[in-house]
């Protein structure tokens, strides 16, 4: 069936004892014994069995076309928990611009526990080649990257991985499932922030990591998720089992908001350059229309200025919020740099804009007056 159709009905093909349309909420933390005191696998405690977990992991899982999927409470503990099922003395290879609360996590938690890990350039092949090492375990995929929106060859760095041994994990928050199916390219593991284009409304943290086979390495992550503990509750995996019913057309609109956008701004003479791999004058549009079926909701451009331009440009915008993060169905934007802080390798002529579902007419308005 097409993603539309799965969005819609996925929920209700497990765990669905009753006749409703959608499903409860089930917040009971403990559920009955039988009266020897058991219980059916592990049907006795929330943290480990969930009703509406499990109905949005079946939801996730058949959206991303893989065998199992593990909810978390965020992204990042998504990620941790991919992380933490390697073992130490492990090293991993991971985009330089990745995800910049995924690289903390790298740095602060997850190298003092033994990981090795080489953040490199990643849309260059062989460059992934020269860093992989005898206990290279996994290569980490963010495609499109963030903010500077490079696309990297999902399916040759799988093919490279799996040549040496190497499982591969993608990313796949911002393209999502309706744009992206990195399972079908190759890849071993997707992650998600549900919090994004999954949950569409700027109102749930969660992750996920959905796997392309019920296998070991899927096993010890179910483990972590359990026995680590950082599960989200029923009333989260009620909501986004909800938002994603929306979210094949949600998309839709994002990608024909973006794409709108991105032309206009490409035009504008306050405007050096673009980043939008659906504009074929993007170094990674080639790839990106091999392995993308729509190019996202998300724009990085540099101003023709110095770095307060960019911010007074953010600042006099009506409509468009003035936020960090994205995939909610209001527009955003922000001046990226000031977002990341300390360390930020981001230009200081850069604003990266979520796109939303407001008129496109509307979103041109407002640009055209805060640009100038
Ligand atoms: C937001 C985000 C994350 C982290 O997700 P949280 O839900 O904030 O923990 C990871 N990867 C990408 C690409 C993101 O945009």
């Amino acid at each position: 069936m097409h993603k539309e159709t799965q969005a819609i009905h996925a929920a209700m093909e497990v765990v669905n004892n009753n006749p409703d349309i959608v499903p409860p909420v089930h917040r009971s933390t403990v559920y009955q014994l039988d009266k020897e005191g058991r219980s059916e696998g592990d049907w006795h405690y929330t943290r480990l069995e969930n009703p509406n977990r499990v109905q949005w992991e079946h939801v996730l899982k058949v959206m991303e076309d893989g065998e199992a999927a593990a909810a978390f409470s965020s992204g990042v503990a998504a990620a941790a928990g991919v992380f933490q099922s390697l073992e130490p003395g492990d090293h991993i290879i991971i985009p330089e611009d990745v995800y910049a609360g995924n690289r903390k996590l790298v740095n602060n938690i997850m190298n003092p526990w033994g990981l090795e890990s080489d953040f490199i350039d990643m849309t260059d092949l062989t460059n992934i080649k020269n860093h992989l090492k005898e206990n290279t375990s996994l290569i980490w995929i963010e495609s499109p990257s963030n903010p500077l929106m490079n696309i990297m060859d999902i399916e040759a760095i799988c093919d490279l991985a799996h040549e040496n041994g190497a499982v591969v994990c993608v990313d796949n928050t911002w393209p999502t499932p309706v744009n992206q199916m990195p399972l079908k390219l190759g890849a071993d593991l997707v992650i998600h922030s549900t919090t994004k284009y999954f949950g569409g409304h700027s109102d749930i943290l969660g992750g996920a990591v959905i796997s392309k086979e019920q296998d070991d390495f899927f096993e010890q992550i179910r483990m972590v998720q359990r026995t680590g503990g950082a599960v989200p509750s029923p009333d989260d995996c009620w909501m986004l089992a909800r938002s994603t019913r929306t979210m094949p057309y949600r998309m839709k609109g994002h990608n024909n908001n973006a794409e709108r956008l991105a032309f206009y701004l490409q035009d504008h003479p306050k405007v050096q350059d673009v980043f939008y791999p659906g504009l074929p004058s993007h170094d990674g549009h080639k790839i990106a229309k091999k392995q993308m079926s729509g190019f996202g909701g998300m724009i990085s451009f540099l101003i023709k200025g110095p770095q307060q331009d960019a911010i007074e440009i953010v600042g006099r915008s009506k409509l468009i919020g003035r936020a960090t993060s994205l995939g909610g169905v209001e527009s955003t934007w922000e001046h990226r740099r000031s977002s990341e802080g300390e360390g930020s390798i981001t230009p200081k002529n850069l604003i990266r804009i979520s796109v939303g579902l407001e008129h496109p007419d509307d979103l041109l308005e407002d640009l055209e007056q805060a640009l100038g």
